[in-house]
């Protein structure tokens, strides 16, 4: 083999990487590619199927995956989950706090602070949670890292999406406290900002909204694909990004700084 020239690792293969709503989407696409890369994936969601079938797709292409139904809203089942994965790959080294659900409230509506709850019980709360259960891991492994996925939505507003603006706002804090309190781990934490991808969740809008929005609001005229983000949490798991921490990077088509 050809000797290496840089001194910093582009290689994630052997790590024990942990991906929350990794059923579908962009959980799906991270865990399918760190497992191309040698990862050690912890498929985890609240949705056994998806669970079953990414990890059957792991394991058939020759990789290495575990799953474990994890509803991330329950903290009770978080110590049994991890002790699982412990268990089964290892030492937690890497850990992508991804699980989300679209949560929106008009200010009037009579729920508004049964979907508020939701929205932080699913979409910020769990991160801190999952950080904090994995800590020792993260410590212990030397080059510990956090992706927490935020939004376009961390960065700015749309109408009717207040729980799910402020919960996502709150990863992007979340992700710069973090990244302070465990600098002296060399721990980094960082937050992905997807603008529209072709997920799931998106897919209930009609194609002719996801074109037109598209089109008028991303500088590249397209949704994204979860590939596309799934590579952003790749780069910032890999032992070269040891100097990038409480970065917020958008992944978004040019979204959040297009102008015209
Ligand atoms: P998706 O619906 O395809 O996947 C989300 C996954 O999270 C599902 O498998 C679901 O079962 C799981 N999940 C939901 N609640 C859970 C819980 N309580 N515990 C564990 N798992 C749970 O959606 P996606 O678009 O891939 O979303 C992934 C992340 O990206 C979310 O945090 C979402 O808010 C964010 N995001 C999505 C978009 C987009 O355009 N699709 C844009 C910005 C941010």
């Amino acid at each position: 083999m050809t000797r290496r020239l840089s001194r910093l690792s582009r290689s994630v293969a052997g790590k024990v990487v942990l991906i929350t709503g990794a059923g579908s989407g962009m959980g799906r696409a991270t865990a399918l590619l760190f497992a191309d890369e040698g990862a050690k994936v912890a498929v985890t969601d609240v949705d056994r199927d998806g669970v079953e079938s990414v990890t059957a797709e792991i394991s058939s292409a020759g990789g290495t995956a575990l799953g474990v139904v994890l509803d991330v809203a329950d903290p009770a089942s978080i110590g049994a989950a991890l002790k699982t994965v412990r268990e089964g790959l290892g030492r937690i080294d890497v850990l992508v706090n991804n699980a989300g659900i679209s949560v929106g409230a008009e200010i009037d509506d009579e729920e508004f602070d049964d979907r508020w709850q939701l929205a932080l019980d699913v979409l910020l709360t769990p991160h801190q949670r999952l950080i904090r259960a994995c800590l020792d891991d993260l410590i212990d492994c030397g080059e510990g890292r956090v992706i927490n996925i935020s939004s376009t939505e961390g960065l700015g507003a749309s109408r009717s999406t207040t729980p799910y603006t402020v919960a996502k706002h709150g990863v992007i804090g979340l992700t710069r406290a973090m990244a302070i309190a465990l600098a002296k781990h060399s721990i980094t934490v960082n937050a992905v900002c997807p603008g529209p991808i072709l997920t799931s969740m998106t897919q209930a809008i009609p194609a002719e909204h996801r074109d037109t929005f598209a089109r008028r609001r991303t500088a590249l005229r397209r949704y994204g694909d979860p590939e596309e983000v799934a590579h952003m949490v790749l780069n910032l798991a890999l032992p070269s990004s040891s100097y990038v921490t409480g970065a917020v990077i958008a992944v978004d088509g040019g979204q959040t700084m297009k102008n015209d």
